[in-house]
């Protein structure tokens, strides 16, 4: 697997322009911190460098390496480490300082949580150490007024620009999570819902009807002899017929009816309150459409559907055996001789199922 696409570099994109504000922001504080302190000249070629070439150099590195992720964490360390450096070539100036660091920490809490942040303050110090050791401990408490002014951009404007970053990518997690939901309830063929859901709403519906007396149908949609459309004008016609008939069945159902693939050929319908009558006239026109349906291409096609119906009822002890006695209802149909709609009759159901052959 390729690990430079997906979650790596977007990781590496998503902190390329808050480092590039960053640090521009930063360097202004740290130019103004270091300005009176009399720095050599490698001093502020770092500085220029850390502040202006290190977002490009750290993007290309870590976008180029094989674990971008790994590769971007490693960066912030180093962001880290600088700040602790650059503390100390401030001789902890405060309001410079804490501005700094405090944006740094609140990148890593941002990017890796608890983990990074403990790394980061470990970072921190080295960066500091190491500051201490190459330029010397001092202490500078005073911040003159140009060093407050330069110290505002990077207190006000880096905030906004993180919290910007957040919130894009708080939308977009809201969108995948959301694109997800739908996949999981969602048959790929067809668009309708998929078994699972279709069973989850069927027995949320039952218990609805069970808590409310309301009345709901639901229906069993099989085609006729569809082995044999596959096996005569193969599996893309077959599948072209699957996608044909869930869009008709789209067009006959009335916005709150609940259709669903419930596997292979067979699909499903909860009609909620809906009377039996109106859930067999709803099916019929679709069996009917099915059946008057032509291709050009393909003169000698033929579709009929089997479609068993059952209304709800108070004897149910679960949505099982409703379902039951709609898949004996399309059973029926049939037996029957197929292309017909059949409705579970009432009687039909004692418990002990007497009425329809077996
Ligand atoms: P019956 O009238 O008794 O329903 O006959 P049938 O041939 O339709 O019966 P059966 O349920 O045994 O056949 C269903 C066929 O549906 C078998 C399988 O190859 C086909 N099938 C299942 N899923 C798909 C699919 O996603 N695409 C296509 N093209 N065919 C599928
Ligand atoms: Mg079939």
């Amino acid at each position: 697997m390729d690990i430079r696409s997906g979650k790596g570099v977007s990781f590496v994109r998503r902190i390329y322009l808050p480092r590039i504000f960053g640090k521009a922001m930063s360097l202004l504080a740290v130019a103004a911190a270091v300005w009176p302190l009399d720095a050599s000249i490698w001093l502020w070629a770092l500085m220029l460098f850390n502040g202006l070439a290190w977002p490009h150099v750290a993007f290309l590195w870590a976008s180029r390496s094989a674990s971008p992720y790994a590769a971007e964490r490693r960066n912030l360390l180093i962001d880290s480490l600088m700040a602790g450096f650059w503390a100390a070539a401030m001789q902890f100036n405060p309001l410079p300082c804490l501005t700094i660091l405090s944006m740094v920490t609140m990148n890593n809490v941002g990017s890796g949580g608890r983990s990074l942040m403990l790394h980061g303050a470990l970072a921190q110090l080295s960066g500091a150490g190491i500051g201490i050791l190459v330029l010397g401990a001092n202490l500078q408490l005073h911040a003159t007024d140009l060093q407050v002014y330069a110290s505002l951009p990077m207190l006000t404007l880096y905030p906004m620009a993180l919290g910007w970053v957040l919130f894009k990518l708080a939308t977009t997690l809201a969108e995948h999570k959301r694109q997800l939901g739908d996949l999981s309830r969602t048959d790929s063929l067809t668009g309708l819902f998929n078994h699972g859901y279709w069973k989850d709403r069927l027995r949320l519906k039952f218990l609805i009807c069970q808590q409310r007396s309301s009345t709901a149908v639901i229906a069993l949609i099989d085609i006729d002899h569809f082995k044999a459309i596959n096996d005569t004008y193969g599996h893309v016609v077959g599948d072209r017929m699957l996608r044909q008939l869930s869009d008709e069945l789209k067009r006959c159902l009335r916005e709150g009816d609940l259709a669903g693939r419930y596997g292979g050929d067979e699909f499903c319908v909860i009609f909620p309150r809906t009377s039996e009558e109106q859930a067999c006239l709803a099916m019929e026109r679709l069996r009917e459409r099915i059946a008057g349906y032509r291709s050009a291409q393909l003169p000698d096609l033929r579709v009929s559907l089997s479609i068993g119906l059952c209304a709800y009822r108070a004897q149910f002890e679960d949505a099982e055996q409703w379902l039951d006695e709609a898949d004996r209802a399309l059973y029926h149909a049939k037996h029957e001789g197929r292309d017909r709609v059949d409705v579970a009759p009432a009687a039909s159901f004692t418990g002990l199922r007497l009425a329809w052959p077996e």
